[in-house]
C-alpha cells in the first residue's frame, strides 16, 4: 500500500517549499538532556531494526519498550515501521512517573455503566455463605472439617469487606445446619447484590491442590462470570495457590437459584496434606480472604481501560476486531487513517454504528510529510477529518498523533502542532500501555504478555493496539480475558487524556 513518488509529489506540491526547508534542531538543548541521549540510543537501535524490517520487505510497525541498562528504568518507545513507514520516536516520560500521577486521580464511572459497576460501597450488600455446618461437616480429613474452615474464611472476608465500607451478611456465623433452600432464600430476601459461597474441595488424588470458582451461566451469566474470574485471579495472586479453573456448573443449587450474580469458591483441597495444613492457619486464611475481597471490590469498582486501535480501518482485521467487541459488548476507540476510511467506508461506518468512538490518526501515514511543518500536519489532519465526516457523519474532536505526540519525526514541531490543535478544540490521546503489536512477526502470546505487563496495575489504562495487524485481531479475544479487573470504555471528550 505504499504510495508512489509521483502521487506524493502531486498531493503535497502545495507544501513543497515548507517541506524542504532546512531542519534546525536545537542540538545543544537536546544534548544537555540525558533523556535525549538515551532516546538517541533507542532511536539508533530502532533504526537498525527498521532497516532490518524493510530489508526483509515486510510490513510491520514497532512499538518497543526498553529497559535501560544505564538506569534500570523503563521507558516507552516506538520504533520500526507500518506499511513501510517508520514509526521511530524518542524517549517518553518514565512509565513509573505516569503511573504515580494516575494513581492520584479518582475513578469516575460514566453514566452508561449500569448495574453493579460503580455502586457505592455503603449501598452494596454482599451475602457470604460458609458451606455446610452443624451435622453436615462437609469434607473432612485427618480431623480438619470443611465447615469450620469455610466459616473462618467467611468471617475474615466479612471483616475486610466491612472495613472497606460494604454491608455484609452471612447465611450462618456459627456452626449451624442450613438447607440449601434456606441459604438461597436468605440472600434473595435480603436483596443482596452478590452471593459468594465458600467451600473446601476434596479429591481421590492427594496430589490435587488449588483454587476453583464455580458459577452458573444461566444466572446473570456475564456478571457471575466476571465475579468468578476476579475472585479466582486475586485469591490465587494473594495466596500463591495453584490456579485450577473457573467452572460453569448447572446443577449446583445455590448458584443456580440465587437472584443475583453468584459464585462458589473452593479455596483448596483438604485431601492435599500441604494445602490442608495451610488452610488451617489464620495467616493463610487472611491471605485467602484478602484475595476474595480484592476480587469482590474490583467487581463493583473496576479499573478503567480504553482500548484504542490505530491505523485502520482494514477490511478483514477491523471487522474481526469489531465482531469480538460486539460479542463482548465492549466499546473501544479507533484512530483511523483517512485513506483507509476512503478505501473501506463500510467498515468505518460500522465502527460508528456499533457505538465505538472514532478519532483521527492522519490522512496518510507518512511521518516526513506529516511533520515537515505545522501547516503540513494541519493540511493532512483536515483532509482526514473531512473524509471521516463525509463517510460516517461524525465530526470528531479526538485524535492521536502518528508515532505519539512526541517522536523523533516531530520533535521540532510537536509543541506548535499540539498548541494549534488544542487551540482549535481538538484533544489528543497518547497511551500508557501497549501490545507492541507493530513489530514484525509478533507472536500472539507475546502481544498478550506485553499488554498485561505494560498496564503496571494502573487504574486508568489507554491501551495501544493496531487493528490492521493480523495477530492483534487473532489474539484479541484471549487478550480481553486477561483483564477482568478492567472496565472497557470508549474515549470521549470528557476523559482526561494520557499524554506523553
Ligand atoms: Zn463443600
Ligand atoms: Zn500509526
Amino acid at each position: 500500500m505504499r504510495k508512489s513518488g509521483a502521487y506524493i509529489t502531486s498531493v503535497y506540491m502545495g507544501y513543497s517549499r515548507k517541506y524542504y526547508r532546512r531542519k534546525e534542531y536545537k542540538r545543544k538543548e537536546y544534548k544537555r538532556n540525558w533523556l535525549y541521549r538515551i532516546g538517541k540510543r533507542v532511536a539508533i537501535l530502532s533504526l537498525a531494526a527498521a532497516v532490518g524490517v524493510m530489508a526483509a520487505d515486510k510490513i510491520a510497525t514497532g512499538v518497543g519498550q526498553l529497559q535501560s541498562a544505564m538506569t534500570g528504568k523503563q521507558f516507552i518507545t516506538t520504533s520500526v515501521s507500518m506499511t513501510s513507514l517508520e514509526e521511530l520516536s524518542g524517549t517518553r516520560r518514565l512509565l513509573s512517573d505516569i503511573a504515580a500521577e494516575e494513581e492520584e486521580k479518582e475513578l469516575v464511572y460514566s453514566d452508561y455503566l449500569a448495574g453493579y459497576v460503580g455502586k457505592e460501597r455503603q449501598d452494596t450488600l454482599i451475602v457470604l455463605d460458609p458451606g455446610h455446618g452443624g451435622e453436615d461437616e462437609g469434607c473432612a480429613q485427618s480431623g480438619v472439617e470443611e465447615k469450620t474452615i469455610n466459616l473462618e474464611i467467611a468471617l475474615a472476608v466479612q471483616h475486610k469487606l466491612e472495613q472497606l465500607g460494604y454491608q455484609v451478611l452471612l447465611t450462618r456465623d456459627v456452626d449451624q445446619a442450613l438447607t440449601l433452600e434456606e441459604r438461597v432464600e436468605f440472600a434473595n430476601k435480603a436483596n443482596a447484590d452478590i452471593y459468594v459461597s465458600i467451600h473446601q474441595n476434596s479429591s481421590e488424588s492427594s496430589k490435587v491442590e488449588g483454587i476453583e470458582v464455580w458459577y452458573n451461566r444461566q444466572n446473570k451469566g456475564d456478571e457471575s462470570e466476571r465475579l468468578s474470574k476476579l475472585i479466582q485471579k486475586y485469591a490465587v495472586q494473594d495466596t500463591g495457590a495453584v490456579n485450577r479453573e473457573i467452572l460453569e456448573e448447572e446443577n449446583l443449587y445455590v448458584i443456580r437459584e440465587c437472584a443475583m450474580p453468584a459464585c462458589l469458591v473452593e479455596t483448596g483441597f483438604l485431601t492435599n496434606v500441604k494445602e490442608r495444613g495451610k488452610l488451617t492457619t489464620s495467616e493463610y486464611q487472611e491471605q485467602m480472604a484478602e484475595g476474595i475481597v480484592s476480587g469482590i471490590d474490583l467487581f463493583f469498582h473496576p479499573k478503567s481501560m480504553y482500548l484504542t486501535f490505530d491505523d485502520g480501518p482494514s477490511e478483514a482485521n477491523t471487522n474481526t476486531v469489531l465482531d469480538i467487541l460486539k460479542e463482548r459488548n465492549i466499546k473501544a476507540t479507533f484512530f483511523v487513517v483517512g485513506e483507509n476510511v476512503k478505501k473501506y467506508p463500510e467498515v468505518a461506518k460500522r465502527i460508528v454504528e456499533e457505538g465505538h468512538t472514532i478519532g483521527i490518526h492522519c490522512n496518510w501515514h507518512d511521518y516526513d510529510m506529516l511533520y515537515e511543518s505545522v501547516d503540513s500536519y494541519l493540511a493532512d489532519f483536515e483532509e482526514a477529518l473531512e473524509t471521516v465526516k463525509e463517510v460516517t457523519g461524525v465530526e470528531t474532536k479526538l485524535f492521536r498523533f502518528p508515532g505519539g505526540s512526541i517522536n523523533t519525526h516531530n520533535k521540532n514541531v510537536y509543541e506548535k502542532i499540539a498548541e494549534e490543535m488544542t487551540a482549535r478544540g481538538y484533544i489528543y490521546f497518547d497511551w500508557n500501555a501497549s501490545l507492541e503489536d507493530a513489530v514484525k512477526d509478533a507472536k500472539q502470546e507475546t502481544l498478550i504478555q506485553n499488554a498485561v505487563s505494560s498496564t503496571l496495575g494502573r487504574k486508568h489504562v489507554v491501551m495501544l493496539a493496531h487493528d490492521v495487524v493480523d495477530e492483534t485481531a487473532l489474539c484479541l479475544d484471549e487478550l480481553l480475558d486477561q483483564f477482568p479487573e478492567y472496565w472497557m470504555q470508549p474515549l470521549t471528550e470528557d476523559v482526561t487524556p494520557v499524554q506523553f
